[in-house]
């Protein structure tokens, strides 16, 4: 079997024996005969698996029981707008703009009042988390990216404003431990850090939700997810199992303390490398707010980035070229990307730089 270095920025690695066990279990799961999505989503064994997912996310995560946690489909994209639709419901808005899914959460936001920028990196291409935040009276919400996947920056320390906190974890979840209570709703699409596309996780404080607006149609109501356990109607069946299997795999791999290790171990490999190469990787954020996720950097000329991605693609390296907005390289070593695919990446581009400075 040939598996390649995989460092797309998603959908993204999955754990390999994660992907052996759902091969194993396709045809017939638990001995029902059938696939798990080939069965009723109101079936015991559909149900025992969503229930498990939930008690697994909430374990990991050390989620209190005072937030529910539902799945729903649609994609981080649709949570730019639920998000608002449910919680846009004072003056106005706040919003740091650290990127491009910022921007978008921050368009659909304007569709239900004034919005404004509580901090912004926009002057410097995002290279940075904004170190202070102008929140104003009458705010229902600040709304956060916590890991720019495009520019390679992540919050290093959430933000403490006395105002709800609304974040998009979709590209950093379980990738470290956080302190749910610093937030009154999280949401995360799947398929960076925990499975394939077609679910996004939302955590999301009660007595939070108990403020949203009640009269949404309830495919766009948190309230009615969480009122029907996210089974108002068929959920992503597929997806969910996934996440199920990815979570039980973050589980024997120790945790996220132990999770959050490998990350550390494997995005100090490269950024090791950009900072000993005297300039010719030129990591694109500041120190101070680099992400572990996606790492971000530029070659001496667009040139030479092409022939690296290229030479990268021969030896097995994909997905490690910058996203269209951006351009220059980006490795993105999620929760299931490899130690030793991050050790080989650094190698090749080490031996590169070494012919071609
Ligand atoms: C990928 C991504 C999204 C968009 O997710 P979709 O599922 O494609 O809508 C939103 N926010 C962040 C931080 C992302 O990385």
């Amino acid at each position: 079997m040939e598996r390649v270095y995989n460092f797309n920025a998603g959908p993204s690695a999955m754990p390999l024996e994660v992907l052996q066990e759902a091969q194993a279990e396709f045809l017939n799961y638990k001995g029902t005969g059938m696939g798990i999505i080939e069965m009723s989503h109101r079936s015991p064994e559909y149900a025992a698996m969503h229930a498990e997912t939930k008690a697994l996310l909430r374990e990991l995560m050390n989620v209190p029981d005072d937030y529910e946690i539902l799945f729903i489909q649609g994609g981080g994209s649709l949570q730019f707008l639920m998000t608002a639709a449910n919680f846009h419901t004072n003056k106005r808005t706040a919003y740091a703009n650290t990127g491009v899914w910022a921007k978008k959460a921050m368009a659909e936001a304007k569709r239900f009042g004034e919005v404004y920028e509580a901090a912004s990196s926009a002057d410097k291409n995002h290279s940075y988390i904004p170190a202070a935040l102008d929140i104003k009276p009458d705010t229902s919400y600040l709304h956060i990216t916590a890991n720019n996947t495009i520019y390679g920056t992540e919050w290093q320390d959430f933000p403490d404003v006395d105002v709800p906190v609304i974040c998009d974890m979709s590209s950093d979840i379980l990738s470290r431990p956080v302190d749910v209570t610093k937030f009154n709703l999280i949401y995360a699409g799947a398929q960076k850090n925990l499975g394939p596309a077609g679910v996004v996780i939302v955590i999301v404080k009660k007595n939070f939700l108990a403020t949203a607006r009640k009269d949404l149609p309830p495919m766009l109501s948190y309230q009615n997810y969480a009122d029907n356990d996210s089974l108002y109607n068929t959920p992503p069946v597929f997806a969910i199992y996934m996440v199920n299997k990815t979570l039980h795999w973050i589980k024997a791999q120790g945790g996220i303390t132990a999770i959050e290790a490998r990350n550390k171990e494997k995005a100090q490999l490269i950024y090791d490398v950009i900072d000993n190469s005297n300039g010719f990787y030129c990591g694109h954020a500041d120190k101070a707010s680099r992400s572990r996720m996606n790492i971000t950097f530029n070659l001496p000329s667009a040139e030479m980035e092409k022939d690296f991605i290229a030479e990268g693609k021969k030896r097995g390296f994909i997905g490690i070229g910058g996203h269209r907005l951006v351009g220059g390289c980006r490795v993105s070593a999620y929760n299931a990307v490899t130690v030793e695919a991050c050790k080989a990446l650094a190698d090749f581009m080490k031996e590169y730089q070494n012919q071609h400075a």
